[in-house]
């Protein structure tokens, strides 16, 4: 299984998208903690592409 979590609530997702806020690590995030970090983090919020998994 080749599935990732996601860095902020710890689902297990099958699509993640790709970030960094607040720091200099990149992170991955589902749709919904994205959206919220959008909001919450304008300043520092960088995008850095959809992660999927191949089948
Ligand atoms: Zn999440």
């Amino acid at each position: 299984m080749t599935t990732k979590k996601c860095y902020i609530c710890g689902d297990f997702e099958s699509k993640l998208f790709r970030c960094k806020f607040d720091s200099f690590e990149w992170v991955f995030l589902c749709q919904s903690c994205l959206s919220k970090v959008k909001k919450s983090h304008k300043e520092s919020y960088r995008y850095g592409g959809t992660w999927k998994i191949k089948k």
